[in-house]
Order: C-alpha cells, then structure tokens, then sequence
C-alpha cells in the first residue's frame, strides 16, 4: 500500500482486516452506510474545523489569539493556524509599525481590539533597539485561553511553502505535526518533484515523531501553478483543496484552464483510470489572512470531520479514512454509500426559503476528455428538495455530490458565489 493514502478507503475496496476493532470499524464492516452521522452513532462525533489560516507569525494580519477567538465564537471545533513555514512555537517579536502597517486597518487596528478582548494587561511590550514591539502568544499559550477537552481543539499546522521552477508555490499544508518542516526552494525542479519531495519529508516527520500527520496541497490554481497532470502523478497525495476562501486563487479557473473542483475531477479521474491509484480527498479552507474589513476574510470554508475525539490524532485518521466532507456553507445531516447497490444518498439539513441542487458527479470508463457533457466530471443526474439517492452507473469510476444551495454566501470569495458542499468521490475501484 502506498503510505499516506486513505487507509479506509483502501480497506472498503481490498481488505477488512485493516480497520481497527473500533465501532467505526463496525459500522463499515456491518453497515450499509459508508458515512453516517452522529445522532445514531455513540462514538462518532462531527466536528467542524478549518485546516488554513494565516496570523501576524507569517502574513495573517491579526493576534492569533484572536483569530482563534472568531472560530471559537463562530462554531467551530478546531482550527489551525497554518502560518507559512513557521509554528508558534518559541518567540516572535514584532515591531509595532509593521503590525499597524501589516493590517490596513479599517475601524480600530489590531491592538486595540486585541485589548479590548482581553485586557489592558494581556498584550506583552517590549522595546527592542528602542522600537516599540509585542511578542506574540505562542500556540501554547493560546491552548490555554481556548482549548476544552471534546469542546475546542487547536490543531497544530504549516503552510509549507514550497517553490519550483519558475518561481511556482506548490504549497502544502501540514496537519498535526511537532516540528517545522522545511520548504523546498529549488528553481530547477518541476512542480510534481517539488510536491515528491515536500510529501516525502512531511511523511518522514510522522515516522520520526510518530504522530499521523497530514499533507493537504493547497489552492492548485494559485498562479496557474499545479495542473490536474501533476496532482495525479504525485502518489503520496491524498488530499487537495477543492474550494479555498482567498480571492485570489483563481478558483473558478478561466477561458482556458479548469476551476480547482474540475481540476480535482480530472485528477482523480487520471488516478484511477490510468494510474490505479485511489482518489485525492477534497477540502474546503478559509487560507484567511485579513481580519479588519479585508477581502481575504475568515468563515468562508471548512471540513466536518466524523472523529471519535476531539484532538489531532483523531480528526487525522478520521479524514485519512475520508469521514468528512467539505463545505463552503451548506451542512450535510447524512452521507450514505452503500457498497453492495452502489447508492449514494445525501441529506442537507432544511431551512425555510432555501432549496438544494444535488448535483451526482463521476466520470465514465471509456470517458472522452474532451467532450464537455459527457467527459471528466460528468453530471449523471440533479434533483432538488432536502435529500437525493443515486445509484453509481456501472460504468462509472465514480461518484461524489455537489450541493448547492439556492442562498447566496453571505461572505463570497467570487462573484455570485453560493454556499455549497461537496462529499468524496465513492465506489472506485483500483484493481
Ligand atoms: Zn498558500
Ligand atoms: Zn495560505
């Protein structure tokens, strides 16, 4: 088995005897859901949380306590802060100027709303060759105001941001890890080698910390940077950002070049047609960075996690055996996939004024890339109300959902933007 893969989507498809004797093990082996929710399990818990944000420890524009203290006030159960190349661990002092200059501030700057949270007496001043700074609250120093066992969790995080030739990010985020892992600056190497080796050195540092850790690659169009060619190729890969909150990603694509959840189709469709490889996982993210009236804003993108705990062995594991699903603002109550049928049936939780489109995606064997309707990512069949089933056509590699909500997102990163959520692809088979 090729490590870093969804360890129980390998099992659904090749061998039982994998999943631990948990009663998430019993739920796949007895069960006819693939993924159910919580209310009718005792062990599994659904937990929301976003795995992409920026503080003032790299490029964010805000205290990380603070930008904590949005998704803690916000219903979130865990966050991460992924600053680039960089954990809050240890000491960071900052120059006053540069934090007021950081923030382009509208309404009052960062320290005074920082103050006003927490206090006269939180902020730490110190003067450093006689310019006014603030050190900054570590992550755990930051565990300490927020976290509560089963309630709020911060999950450790970096954006490694690695660079390829021509100067292109291949940014990775890594998840549940100890210790920074360095990027990958090679001008020489292609993308899909920088991605090799950035994956390589993440999976190393779970061996070596013993902590499962997990590499989501970032905003694919960021920069036109990462193809669909170089997601698939890249086997360690089992995750990628389908829907990313920054305006600037280029998420929709163009003209010319697919939006990041073709980009996600044809990539998987290329995995398991041509490469016998299991699909890549989707993750919707914030990558939040501006948090005084910027465009680059919190709220916008998450993932709900089916753990047995709150804490970041658990959410790892949960989302390495694909129990989540993504989401830019519409909440699923129920995913099922039932192996022996093939049906696929998802549940969005009703509100009055709002209608659903499920939209039954997959790809056919045999597929014409480029035919437009029937090609790669190929809408079998949509229905409308608060539930939908469909059955995976025969011939297909196979099957996710996109639902759509007819409620615009009250915070959009694109114009026209609706809120939206997306389950993993399911039925594939690798041989
Ligand atoms: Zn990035
Ligand atoms: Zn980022």
């Amino acid at each position: 088995m090729t490590p870093g893969l969804p360890s129980c989507l390998l099992f659904e498809h090749h061998s039982r005897m994998r999943i631990p004797p948990t009663p998430f093990a019993l739920l796949f082996v007895f069960s006819l859901p693939f993924l159910t929710n919580s209310q009718d399990h005792d062990t599994t818990h659904w937990f929301k949380g976003n795995t992409h944000t920026h503080s003032l420890w790299s490029d964010g524009n805000d205290f990380p306590e603070m930008i904590i203290d949005f998704y803690h006030k916000n219903g979130y159960d865990f966050v991460a802060l992924s600053d680039h190349n960089v954990l809050q661990i240890g000491e960071k002092w900052m120059d006053v100027a540069a934090i007021k200059k950081r923030q382009r501030a509208i309404g009052r700057d960062a320290i005074t709303k920082c103050e006003a949270r927490f206090g006269k007496d939180w902020i730490q001043w110190e003067t450093r060759e006689e310019k006014k700074g603030i050190v900054l609250k570590t992550l755990d120093q930051c565990r300490e105001v927020f976290e509560k066992p089963g309630e709020f969790y911060l999950l450790t995080a970096e954006e490694v941001s690695n660079m390829a030739k021509g100067g292109a990010p291949v940014h990775i985020n890594a998840l549940n890890l100890a210790e920074v892992i360095p990027a990958v600056k090679d001008k020489e190497a292609s993308v899909a080698e920088v991605m090799a080796r950035s994956l390589g050195m993440i999976a190393e540092a779970g061996e070596k910390t013993g902590r499962p850790i997990l590499a989501h690659l970032n905003h694919p169009n960021f920069q036109w940077a990462i193809t669909a060619d170089d997601l698939a190729k890249v086997a360690q890969g089992g995750f990628v950002e389908i829907y990313n909150g920054h305006p600037g990603i280029n998420h929709l694509g163009d003209a010319t070049r697919p939006g990041d959840v073709e980009v996600w189709d044809i990539a998987n469709t290329i995995r398991i047609a041509e490469m016998n490889l299991p699909p890549l996982l989707g993750v919707a993210t914030d990558d939040s960075h501006t948090y005084h009236g910027g465009d680059v804003s919190p709220g916008r993108g998450w993932v709900v996690v089916g753990a047995e705990k709150l804490d970041g062995d658990s959410i790892v594991q949960a989302m390495q055996g694909a129990r989540f699903y993504a989401s830019s603002g519409v909440e699923l109550t129920s995913i099922s996939f039932n192996r022996d049928s093939g049906e696929l049936s998802v549940e969005a939780k009703p509100e009055d004024g709002v209608e659903y489109t499920f939209d039954f995606i997959g790809t056919r064997k045999g597929y014409d890339a480029a035919a437009e309707e029937t090609g790669i990512g190929e809408v079998f069949v949509t229905a409308k109300g608060n539930a939908a089933s469909f059955r995976i056509p025969q011939d297909a590699l196979y099957l996710r959902v996109t639902v759509t909500s007819s409620r615009r997102h009250p915070n959009p990163s694109f114009p026209g933007q609706k809120e939206q959520a997306w389950t993993q692809p399911m039925g594939w088979k690798t041989k």
